[in-house]
């Protein structure tokens, strides 16, 4: 067993700075970059999953990826002292394996930082996705200094993270903190992510989104400016057309924020956070016109004093959020003095 080395150890190449190598596996995207042990990206560069072609032929990219970010860093490979892997769940970050990710389909049961550890050399983390971006928040960004945080990420879907006292929590087996699948409507729309009825995720990822304006659309015999995009509609069409007051985009918009406050109330009304970030492409494509009225309503219908407390904040991290996450995992294990593999 090896533990990897507090984040201001040397290098094996004996350079002040170590680093680490942060890997994101999206259903989409693959990410690698390497990050220092202040947060900084030295290196980012993305590729796609194509995650059907399997897991054996997406790890082989994803490896020669990070081979890529640790050489556009300018850094010896040497210099880096561990490897974090961010990954949607279901996974055992105890024992580094991908069970079975819905959006990797085909990709059970694989044991992705034994192939880590053997391609690299170096103690490697595994974390859930959405776990790890709460922890780059929390050291490095829009979290910096709350001791109970709460992360939440709006996207394709919508995933969750918690910080309590300073630590993350992660529940018995690293797949706790699913705060997408917070019920937001008993019994209402079926939710894609985990096949329940009635998640926030159901209402307020861009998919949803999307969606739920689609039909709208086809319900209204009021004209609607989306009805041009078809099947093509995004979430980010839809708030700017919200935005331009086109109305049937402005009731779905106002069915969006609904779930989200909703949501969100349940959230802070059981953590009593100091801060929620707010993180995705969601909540980046729209800002304030997401945030600034679910701030206000949040703020006034959670019990007090946990609403008038809680600031509501959008992501500092960005598009380069997997790949901090990913890293910030080893670096928070090894400041926890946790041991990262079974290496
Ligand atoms: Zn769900």
């Amino acid at each position: 067993m090896t533990a990897v080395p507090a984040p201001s150890a040397v290098g094996r190449d004996g350079s002040a700075a170590a680093c680490v190598l942060g890997l994101d596996i999206g259903g989409t995207k693959l990410a690698a970059g390497v990050v220092d042990g202040s947060g900084g990206v030295e290196s980012f560069v993305v590729a796609s999953t194509l995650a059907g072609e399997g897991p054996a032929r997406g790890l082989e990219r994803l490896f020669k990826l990070a081979r890529a970010a640790v050489a556009e860093s300018g850094r010896d490979s040497s210099a880096i002292v561990g490897v974090g892997i961010g990954c949607g769940g279901p996974l055992d970050a105890a024992r580094g394996v991908l069970i079975a990710p819905p959006h990797l389909p085909g990709w059970r049961d694989v044991p992705v930082t034994a192939l880590a550890e053997r391609a690299f050399g170096v103690p490697t983390a595994l974390e859930n996705d959405a776990t790890a971006a709460a922890a780059a928040e929390h050291l490095y960004g829009a979290g910096v200094g709350a001791r109970n945080m709460v992360y939440l990420t709006i996207s394709t879907g919508v995933g969750g993270g918690i910080v309590i006292e300073d630590e993350l929590y992660r529940g018995a087996g690293g797949n706790g903190g699913e705060l997408g699948h917070v019920t937001v409507d008993c019994g209402g729309r079926e939710c894609r992510g985990c096949g329940r009825r009635g998640c926030l995720e159901a209402y307020v990822s861009g998919t949803s989104i999307a969606e739920r304006a689609l039909e709208a659309v086809a319900a209204s015999s009021a004209k609607s400016s989306l009805a041009v995009f078809g099947d093509a509609l995004t979430a980010s069409d839809v708030s700017a057309a919200a935005a331009a007051g086109d109305r049937v985009a402005v009731a779905v918009w106002h069915e969006t924020v609904d779930a989200l406050v909703c949501g969100l109330t349940s959230i802070v009304n059981l953590f009593e956070p100091e801060r929620v970030v707010l993180g995705g492409g969601v909540v980046s494509g729209t800002g304030e016109q997401l945030l600034a009225p679910v701030r206000l309503r949040v703020r006034a219908e959670a019990m007090q004093p946990a609403g008038e407390t809680v600031a509501i904040v959008q992501s500092a991290l960005g598009e380069h959020v997997g790949v901090v996450g990913a890293a910030a995992i080893v670096y928070e294990r090894a400041l926890s003095g946790d041991v990262l593999s079974h290496g």
